[in-house]
């Protein structure tokens, strides 16, 4: 019989070249390449086979009669195993793959491989005649019932996970258990023309060039794995619910280091240090997910410690450039451990992502330990921050006013002014959390000029000393003190409404962030030499020392509210705080006590002396209509 085998010789040239680009460029990482491989090196070996059983079937008659057997009997072994191993490759990309799958496919290909074993003596693939002719046996048929059965399987997973596979799976899936089918039906009607081979090698072909291509998984500049290859890792391991450790590497200021060193030295730069991540665990876990973020994924926590620890130290190092030209790089560490199944793969990249932030603001020269809900604390964040922003762009802040009661002259003599943000699909949030963001994002210094401004503005709206109000007390951030400018910031704003500097009195509350008591003090003196009042906040809330109280130059001390309320619920706070107010007024400092709730409260507050009162038994604060209602009755 005359066969046409320039398809097959075509198509082992182009699997030779595959496979030489596969195997020069490639990593095998997963199931899925090591299974890509094996379908390789099976597809070379059957179409080689099959080339030269061409070449011993025509000459039979030179060939001894044993070889012959040998080397067809081979080709049919190879035969009944690659429709298998094609649709095993699919299952991989699903991952889906279940011991009934396999148990289905391998059993008509070990049937197949068992028939073809026995071939001499059933003859039912193939026999040589008396003439040493070779004729084909009717179990070749077999073969291509086979080959359309483990088509079946592909397309029946294919389309059954469809959604999982994605529309690059999905395709490439399709087509090529369609190019296979195809290739079956063609060379069973075209016996003469060997096209199967063809058609293997399109399929292997497609999957290089879709999914197994190295450049699709690993980063070009430093040849780590890269952010897809993450997400691929990610989808693996949920499927598996396992825990997966992570350490989170971030250069720090790498833009700066593009515009100080140029663009390549930057890029040398993350060269240098993935290599030194790889080479310090391995490169299959080494992974650049964005600019100057690498992460590295770790089997255990022991693992994380070790790492962490000699991450740190190298980055106290500088990075050689050049002979004579070194950068010195620092960089944050977050630590992070993945709970599969809990998180999508999108939450967990924004986890990330904001988990770099987070570092790179507070956690300089340490390791930031993700918190398991921290991609919601994240979300709240960002929002507040946004309106903050919002509020900054406007140029407007919401402000609500608390009277505050004097136990002399029994009436309201001064009012707080209290900042409020109402933030976009989460409501008001306290200032509590939204000024301790402002605080460490530096938004507190802009938003503070606009309560203040705010205010000023709503004396003369609201004509305050025209119902006896003496003055307005606002709080202000340590933070916002200690800006060198701060003064005269105030100055202008007062000056602008026509404001007089003994109107307002800041409220103060001592924290640990007194970075520079100098620059605070000068501020403070300027701003009383003008007639500002300075008020202590939350005197025995914690922070309050008797150092605070005489270094700076307070006139008004606001006991804290938890110290009053205490003062009503046990002996000795009450004995504390009636010290204290006894203190305070040796020190000659007028005295104000917040929170109070009841009118037994008020009574007795009054009765041991206290200056001003605060707290939801006179009113909460209120926004400004509601304040004129209480000013007008
Ligand atoms: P703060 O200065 O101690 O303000 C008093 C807080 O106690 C206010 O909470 C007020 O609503 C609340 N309060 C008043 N009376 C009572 C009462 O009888 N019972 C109870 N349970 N609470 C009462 P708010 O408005 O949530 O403010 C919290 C903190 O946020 C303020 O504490 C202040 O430290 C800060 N803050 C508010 N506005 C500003 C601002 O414009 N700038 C700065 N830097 N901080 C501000
Ligand atoms: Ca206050
Ligand atoms: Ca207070």
């Amino acid at each position: 019989m005359e066969f046409n085998i320039s398809f097959e010789i075509c198509s082992l040239s182009f699997l030779c070249i595959l496979i030489i680009f596969y195997k020069k460029k490639g990593k095998n990482l997963y199931l899925t390449d090591k299974v890509y491989e094996i379908f390789l090196f099976f597809a070379l070996f059957d179409i080689a086979i099959n080339l030269i059983s061409v070449v011993t079937i025509a000459h039979a008659v030179w060939v001894p009669l044993w070889l012959n057997y040998v080397i067809n009997t081979l080709y049919f072994v190879l035969q009944s195993f690659l429709p298998a191993i094609l649709t095993l490759y699919i299952a991989l990309m699903i991952r889906k793959i279940e011991t009934c799958h396999i148990i289905m496919l391998s059993i008509p290909a070990c049937i197949s491989c068992v028939l073809a074993l026995s071939g001499p003596i059933t003859r039912f693939y193939f026999y040589f005649n008396q003439n040493l002719e070779y004729v084909k046996g009717f179990g070749q048929f077999f073969l291509y019932i086979n080959g359309i059965y483990c088509g079946c399987i592909a397309l029946y997973l294919s389309i059954k996970y469809r959604k999982k596979l994605g529309s690059v799976l999905f395709y490439t899936a399709i087509s090529i258990t369609f190019i296979n089918v195809c290739g079956l039906l063609l060379q069973y009607l075209l016996p003469k023309h060997f096209v199967t081979g063809t058609s293997v090698v399109l399929s292997l072909l497609i999957i290089y060039l879709s999914l197994q291509n190295p450049d699709i998984y690993i980063d070009s500049l430093t040849r780590t794995l890269n952010r897809h290859t993450f997400v691929v890792k990610l989808d693996e391991i949920q499927e598996r619910k396992k825990k997966l450790p992570l350490l989170i590497v971030s250069l720090n200021n790498f833009k700066l280091i593009n515009q100080i060193f140029g663009v390549m030295n930057g890029d040398y730069i993350l060269k240098l240090v993935a290599g030194y991540l790889m080479e310090l665990t391995n490169d299959q876990s080494v992974y650049r997910i964005s600019g100057d973020i690498f992460v590295i994924t770790l089997l255990s926590e022991q693992e994380a410690e070790n790492l962490c620890q000699k991450v740190l130290l190298r980055f106290t190092q500088p990075w050689k450039l050049q002979e004579t030209m070194q950068a010195s790089v620092s960089a944050c560490l977050c630590r992070y451990d993945i709970h599969c199944g809990k998180e999508t793969d999108e939450e967990i990249m924004k986890t990330i992502d904001s988990a770099v932030l987070e570092a790179k603001k507070h956690a300089k020269g340490q390791i930031y330990h993700v918190k398991p809900n921290a991609l919601q604390v994240f979300y709240r964040k960002a929002a507040i921050e946004e309106a903050l922003s919002a509020c900054i762009r406007n140029r407007s802040f919401e402000v609500h006013y608390q009277p505050i009661y004097s136990t002399k002259e029994k009436r309201y003599t001064t009012l707080e002014a209290l900042a409020r943000l109402c933030v976009p699909e989460v409501g008001y949030v306290s200032p509590d959390e939204f000024i301790l963001i402002a605080e460490q994002n530096g938004m507190v210094i802009p938003v503070g000029l606009l309560v203040v401004e705010e205010v000023c503005r709503f004396i003369n709206r609201a004509n305050l000393p025209v119902y006896g109000f003496e003055s307005v007390e606002i709080n202000v951030s340590v933070i916002q003190c200690m800006q060198e400018d701060f003064a005269q910031e105030i100055f202008d704003i007062l000056k602008r409404n026509t404001i007089p500097p003994s109107y307002i009195n800041f409220e103060l509350t001592e924290t640990a962030a007194v970075l520079s008591e100098e620059m605070l003090i000068q501020n403070m003196k300027k701003l009383m030499e003008a007639g500002v009042g300075f008020s202590m906040d939350d005197y025995g809330s914690g922070y309050s020392t008797i150092n605070y109280l005489t270094a700076l130059p307070f006139s008004v001390i606001k006991l804290d509210k938890t110290m009053v309320w205490s003062y009503f619920k046990n002996q000795e706070a009450r004995i504390i705080m009636g010290k204290t107010v006894e203190m305070l007024k040796m020190l000659n400092f007028r005295i104000v006590a917040e929170g109070v709730e009841t009118s037994e409260q008020a009574k007795t507050l009054a009765a041991m002396g206290i200056d001003f009162l605060q707290g939801y038994f006179y009113s909460a604060p209120v926004p400004e209509p509601a304040f004129i209602t209480i000013l007008k009755k």
